[in-house]
């Protein structure tokens, strides 16, 4: 698929996408539903000699897919003008409701306008990898008790673990998972709870340690997260209820914090944004992410000195990443110091899957 702006003004970029199939290493469930293969798109777009890199993991809960992503990306594309302007650009371009796209987009960018003065992402940003936070590592729903135990044990290195509930029985996880780690461990509720299993809760969670609970109540529940706030102990980050910048000001007495990924808030340059307005809102900030590869992980890496936590497991919980990029150092997932964001496809990719998906 390639295209090239139209006008004589605009600059000249070359867009070419494709989506490849991830194999999951273990089948991945959380309180809506359960899956071992995603299908993400990479695009790559040519300017001047030079190419920018970006993914989109779209989601179908957003109503988005590989096809509604490499229409949107192209649209986009044909409507860009000044890419010195790169850290404005997409939200003069954005197709609305295909924010995997934009974050495509945008980290494509950035890639390139970093590559253009020979510096990496985070350079060009004035960042410290040395304030990086340590990542946790995500564990699915698993009724399992024994399947449960193996993957906190196969997440040993990991400074912190983050536990998806709201299934059948959240304590007896919970409970399995403190039976045999020490980490500070973070819980992810994905809108399962009603307010009042939540305040139930409250009390176990708080006796196993927990240190942060992720999006307990549906997302249009900000009367319910306000009246749990006033009573949690423990600080409750928002994730399904915020997805852009704009969203913040609204939330800051229901929640402590805010999840921030790239394919909700549609790229690098407006999760910027919002860890700025988090900030002047007196909210904490954890950086997470989809399933994704190394690519769009890498991207979400260089701006993470920002932030107090990190979720950056995406590319951990794939057996085929197709790229390399950010390294595990010390539980910290650290991009490389080379131009843009430094990120090299492993081995091409054989494009899969259905044209109309
Ligand atoms: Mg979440």
């Amino acid at each position: 698929m390639t295209g090239a702006g139209a006008a004589n003004e605009r600059p000249s970029i070359a867009v070419c996408s494709r989506r490849f199939e991830l194999q999951l290493k273990n089948t991945f469930r959380i309180a809506r539903g359960a899956s071992d293969t995603r299908t993400n798109l990479l695009i790559e777009l040519e300017h001047d000699g030079l190419v920018g890199l970006g993914e989109a993991a779209p989601l179908e809960r957003y109503r988005q897919d590989c096809a509604s992503a490499a229409a949107a990306v192209e649209t986009m594309v044909a409507e860009l003008e000044d890419l010195d302007a790169y850290r404005t650009l997409v939200p003069t371009v954005a197709v609305q409701g295909q924010p995997a796209a934009q974050a495509a987009l945008d980290m494509a960018l950035w890639d390139l306008a970093a590559k253009r003065v020979g510096v990496p992402v985070w350079r060009l940003l004035g960042l410290d990898r040395g304030t990086i936070p340590q990542t946790s590592f995500t564990l699915g729903l698993e009724d399992d008790r024994e399947v449960l135990i193996q993957r906190v044990r196969e997440a040993a290195g990991f400074a912190a673990l983050k536990v998806k509930l709201g299934g059948d029985d959240d304590r007896r996880a919970l409970e399995t998972v403190r039976s045999v780690t020490d980490v500070p461990l973070r819980v992810d509720a994905n809108e399962g709870w009603s307010l009042a299993e939540a305040e139930r809760n409250l009390e176990w969670l708080t006796d196993l340690g927990v240190e942060l609970i992720e999006q307990p109540l549906p997302a249009d529940d900000l009367e319910g997260h306000r009246q749990l706030k006033r009573i949690s102990p423990i600080p409750l980050y928002a994730d399904e209820s915020v997805g852009v910048a704009a969203d913040i000001p609204r939330l800051d007495d229901a929640f402590d914090g805010i999840n921030i990924k790239l394919m909700k808030c549609g790229g690098p340059g407006e999760a910027l944004n919002m860890i700025s307005s988090a900030r002047a809102h007196g909210l904490g900030v954890m950086l997470g992410c989809m399933v994704e590869t190394s690519l769009a992980i890498t991207a979400a890496a260089h701006i993470s000195p920002l932030v107090d936590f990190t979720d950056l497991d995406g590319s951990l919980l794939i057996a085929n990443d197709p790229f390399v990029g950010a390294e595990l150092v010390d539980g910290r997932l650290v991009p490389p110091d080379l131009p843009g964001l430094g990120v090299e496809l492993r081995e091409v990719p054989a494009p899969r899957g259905d044209p109309e998906n």
